[in-house]
């Protein structure tokens, strides 16, 4: 899922200093998840815009906030109220911002969330939530020869042929609190006896295949 926090709310007023009627919206996976962009964030900002002398002329929680086609549906059913708005918030990940943009073209959308990563859930409860980047959707899996551990992204140095030498004690020699990932990789294919995959030289990364922006066509 995309990994999002809200902006300070002092900047995210700054941005919004010369609007009086805002539409809120929302998203009902990722945004809400990372408690950035659902129903209890989004009464939130309704309370905190209120109580700043603001009008919020409406609200939505898109299923998924970057998906074009419930955008359209949500401006058919609510073009009065948008259309009459002088700002949208988007309280969803940049995507979903850029999506509402893309459909209701002549709006003024503000983005009140900053876009981290893509993660998992590692926890989650009612008091707290935690959130861990384990792929950085480089375009070129390497997880059948590294143990299904990402040297691209938990290696601060991306190295994809091993350990660069500098841990001391099995933690990286970036950060003494994080484990060198080559190592945990070392003891994974030891464990599967595929130690072999160790010795394999990677190839360089072909960066054609992470450029941006990317986009997919199923048939
Ligand atoms: S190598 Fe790492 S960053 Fe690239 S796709 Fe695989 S898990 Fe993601
Ligand atoms: S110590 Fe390990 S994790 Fe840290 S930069 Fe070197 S190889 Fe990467």
């Amino acid at each position: 899922m995309i990994i999002t926090r809200q902006k300070p709310i002092d900047e995210i007023l700054e941005t919004i200093k010369h609007k009086k009627k805002i539409f809120l919206i929302g998203c009902q996976l990722c945004a809400t998840t990372c408690r950035t962009g659902g129903e209890k964030e989004i009464k939130a900002m309704e309370k905190v815009l209120s109580d700043k002398g603001k009008k919020v002329t409406g609200c939505a929680v898109l299923d998924p906030a970057c998906n074009l086609l419930e955008i359209k549906r949500l401006y058919r059913r609510k073009k009065k109220e948008i259309n009459s708005s002088d700002a949208l918030l988007g309280m969803s990940c940049g995507g979903g911002t850029q999506a509402v943009c893309e459909i209701i073209a002549d709006a003024s959308i503000f983005p009140t969330n900053d876009t981290l990563f893509q993660g998992e859930i590692k926890k989650i409860t009612l008091k707290e939530a935690e959130f861990e980047q384990k792929c950085s959707l480089c375009g070129e899996c390497t997880l059948s020869v590294t143990g299904a551990i990402c040297p691209v992204t938990r290696c601060p140095k991306s190295l994809i042929n091993g350990p660069c030498g500098g841990a001391k004690n099995g933690k990286c020699e970036t950060d003494k609190d994080r484990d060198c990932v080559w190592i945990a990789i070392y003891e994974r294919l030891k464990k599967n006896n595929k130690l072999e995959d160790m010795k394999k030289i990677r190839m360089p990364r072909d960066h054609e295949k992470n450029k941006a922006p990317r986009s997919l066509t199923i048939e």
